[in-house]
């Protein structure tokens, strides 16, 4: 496995690897890999020849006021993890090799990135697309691999590859769990022992949500009153918003469901954990 931190040495390492005929699969990452991200490269590295996963905690996508500078960064294991799970390259670049001096581009979906995560953290997905779309023009991916935990990226970098002509084949990966339903997140490393069994609330409203859906209920208020009131009962958790959305616009459905087109997002916070999750209903 090699390590690479410059942005011309990695393009031109990917220009070789294509000029030969090698499937690229790139997985972007922000680091504190746990297994949802081993999730990822295992699902990678069934479609491509060469997985890359790229290991940046991007600045841009951080508001002013947000986790940025304790984001959890531990690159030294994190080589360790993608190394056993067979990575062939991590591109782990500085935040100046990336946004040098005098930086002034940015990429913008100006829709599916508005509602929900767009409403709390105005300026987190400009930052998605702009650091996807580089890694794109740098690692030259054949397909990409993106977790479901995160709907509305998905959506986000859905439409921008679809935009902007990219000929890199997005790919899903499922939300994986711990035994006991919470999403695996870098996130949860903050989270003390009582605050993490606050947290399952969040997955066990998605899951009543399904269990409802399953039963023959349609409506989207009586699925959002119900989780939102599970979520009332936790004193430590403060909801952010519990909303049924359309799977590919994350346009707010009105009225009734219809199974398999829609999903339930929900972000909370858990004291001072900010949490997001979501299941297709
Ligand atoms: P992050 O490092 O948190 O920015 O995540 C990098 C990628 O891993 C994103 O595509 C996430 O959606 C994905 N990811 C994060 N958590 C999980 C999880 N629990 N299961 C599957 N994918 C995940």
């Amino acid at each position: 496995m090699q390590t690479i931190t410059s942005v011309l040495e990695m393009q031109i390492l990917a220009e070789d690897l294509r000029s030969k005929g090698q499937i690229i699969g790139l997985v972007p990452t922000m680091g504190a890999l746990h297994e949802g991200h081993v999730s990822l490269i295992k699902l990678a590295a069934e479609q491509a020849d060469t997985v890359v996963v790229s290991i940046f905690v991007n600045p841009t996508q951080f508001g002013p006021s947000e986790d940025f500078s304790k984001y959890p960064r531990s690159l030294e294991a994190d080589v360790a993890v993608c190394e056993a799970a067979g990575v062939d390259i991590v591109f782990a670049p500085t935040a100046e090799e990336i946004y040098p001096k005098g930086y002034s581009t940015f990429v913008v979906e100006e829709f599916i990135a508005k509602p929900l995560e767009g409403v709390s953290r105005p300026v987190h997905f400009r930052g998605v697309t702009t650091v996807v779309a580089k890694l794109f023009n740098i690692v030259r991916p054949d397909l990409a691999v993106f977790g479901q935990k995160d709907a509305q990226q998905v959506a986000v970098i859905k439409k921008m590859v679809e935009d902007l002509h990219f000929t890199v084949d997005v790919v899903v990966a499922p939300t994986l769990r711990e035994p006991d339903g919470l999403a695996m997140s870098s996130r949860n490393r903050y989270l003390s022992a009582t605050q993490r069994i606050e947290a399952l609330v969040i997955h066990r409203a998605l899951r009543k949500a399904i269990e409802m859906v399953a039963s023959g209920e349609r409506r989207v208020d009586r699925l959002v009153a119900e989780a939102t009131h599970l979520i009332g009962l936790h004193r430590r958790v403060r909801m952010i918003y519990v909303s049924i959305v359309d799977r590919t616009t994350m346009v707010a459905i009105k009225g009734e469901v219809v199974p398999g087109k829609a999903v339930m997002v929900i972000a909370a916070w858990v004291d001072e954990v900010r949490l997001i999750d979501n299941e297709v209903l």
